[in-house]
């Protein structure tokens, strides 16, 4: 088993040649709502890093309607697209020199019922009998590909600007504030302000006859936006993103980057949340609460998911893993944060120890730990880091092993290096990796320089091999104590035993 490397972006995994790196979108969206089509156009600034003769970057579902490079158009023919790899390959008509040059695409697509892509949700408003339609994107992981050709690989960050056109009544949300609103023939063309460079998988546009109500938290906006008549019930959620904020600012260091937090409830299309930067989507159910209707356990259920998409905001959209084998990143780092987080603010509701209900009826409720030991111990685990290389693997990775076993492992880590230390670790790593891109092994050297522990010997044991130890403790007769260790598994015969990756056994960690 080989230690993984710290984030390089040259020998990052995927599909897309590094050659050629985007730096700046600026994407227009007309969508149909009649007929749940869209048309788009974009230009996209490229960093030629060597000669190349074609471009390969990621589309899906799209139609190409024409392409020009530094302002030449290129015939038909000389766009294809690979259904099955999910690209569109760009012939040029001769060798594209390294340095900066403009890439123009048109194109068109569809909105879809599902959340994918661009998609649009039906409802009931709000004390009418109104029926009413409202748009929302879900990207993650490989869905942006579906509203607009880009490089849609976490490590190839880049600005976006997007510009979208609805109807004047409208509301229309993205990830930066509205820059400016023009009346024109169909509505109105809304243009947001220009992200810092961030993965395509975070961009997010939200539209509809929707309301909002709104705070200020350390000098950045925050909002609760819901459809007609319901922003009232989004007040709950209003005040705990406040709290939240001013918490994360403190903890991760560096102060939340963008000048708006929009918390965005959708009544379907989708479910769960999404952490696109600046403005976080969620199923309304999971984002609302009605104090005349709604239970204890939803106010606790809306602390902790806001917790956790917030957490995303510094771990995942300010720092981003490389690649999708570093998910556990992501998600295992948020899903610890955000209990850690809610923990702090309710603790008289003892989250550490709130028992859930598995996704998978057949396996048992339980605390988070011992959801992921139960599904750990059995043959179909895999290890917390484990190779991905198609979009399939990349969907199939959102388990309980990254979450649970994940967050389970790094609560294990901060107790054995001490609160106070493990925090220190997280803000050299912030503050090292901002706007950019890291692997585990960038975390864990982070945490090695502020506790002065051999932290990657000691965690890849836990993230690279599948399975957890049972631990064995006998006393002697002579008072001694032994301890022994094997790998735990249920119903597993045969299992491969687990390898300490820790060298020196001098090192070998006492918690386990
Ligand atoms: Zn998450």
């Amino acid at each position: 088993m080989k230690a993984e490397k710290a984030f390089d972006f040259a020998t990052t995994p995927g599909k897309l040649p590094k050659q050629v790196m985007p730096t700046d979108y600026a994407i227009r969206i007309v969508p149909n709502i009649d007929k749940l089509t869209f048309t788009g156009g974009e230009t996209v600034k490229l960093s030629v890093r060597a000669p190349v003769r074609e471009l390969v970057l990621n589309a899906l579902e799209i139609e190409m309607a024409g392409a020009a490079i530094d302002d030449k158009t290129l015939p038909k023919s000389a766009v294809k697209i690979d259904k099955k790899n999910e690209l569109v390959i760009i012939a040029l008509p001769s060798e594209l020199p390294a340095g900066d040059h403009n890439l123009a695409l048109t194109f068109s697509g569809k909105i879809n019922q599902q959340g994918q892509g661009l998609f649009y949700a039906r409802y009931q408003e709000q004390g009418t009998v109104a029926k009413k339609t409202m748009l929302g994107t879900q990207f993650e992981a490989t869905d942006a590909r579906r509203l607009f050709p880009c490089w849609d690989e976490p490590s190839f960050r880049a600005r976006f600007q997007l510009t979208a056109v609805v109807p004047e009544n409208w509301l229309a949300i993205s990830n930066m504030p509205v820059k400016s609103e023009t009346k024109i023939d169909q509505g109105k063309e809304v243009r947001f302000g220009t992200t810092p460079p961030m993965a395509s998988y975070l961009n997010v546009f939200v539209a509809g006859e929707l309301d909002s109500i709104e705070t200020q938290s350390g000098g950045v906006q925050i909002r609760v936006i819901t459809t007609k008549g319901k922003a009232e019930w989004g007040r709950y959620a209003l005040e705990s993103s406040a709290k939240i904020l001013q918490y994360y600012n403190d903890y991760f260091g560096v102060p939340y980057p963008l000048p708006k937090l929009d918390q965005i409830a959708v009544p379907g299309g989708f479910g769960g949340a999404m952490e696109n930067w600046g403005g976080i989507t969620y199923f309304e159910s999971v984002l609302l609460f009605d104090p005349e209707k709604s239970s204890d356990n939803t106010k606790h259920d809306i602390f902790a998911v806001i917790a956790h998409e917030m957490a995303h905001m510094w771990f995942g959209d300010l720092v981003t893993m490389a690649w999708w084998d570093n998910l556990w990143l992501n998600e295992g780092f948020a899903s610890w944060m955000g209990t850690k987080c809610t923990a702090h603010f309710n603790p008289q509701w003892e989250v550490w120890l709130r028992k859930t209900v598995p996704r998978d009826p057949a396996r048992r409720v339980g605390i988070a730990k011992e959801q992921a030991m139960e599904g750990d111990a059995r043959s179909t685990t895999h290890p917390v880091q484990q190779p991905i290389a198609t979009e399939a693997e990349t969907n199939s990775a959102f388990d309980d092993i990254t979450y649970k076993k994940g967050q389970s492992f790094i609560r294990m880590l901060e107790s054995f290096l001490g609160e106070d230390v493990f925090r220190d670790g997280i803000r050299r790593y912030i503050a090292a990796h901002k706007y950019s891109n890291s692997t585990t092994a960038d975390l864990w050297n982070a945490l090695a320089e502020a506790s002065g522990k051999p932290v990657g010997e000691i965690a890849a044991s836990w993230t690279e091999q599948p399975g957890f130890p049972v631990v064995k403790v006998k006393r002697g007769d002579n008072g001694n104590i032994s301890l022994s260790q094997e790998r735990f598994t249920i119903n597993f015969k045969n299992a491969p035993p687990l390898r300490s990756l820790i060298r020196s056994p001098a090192k070998r960690p006492r918690v386990c």
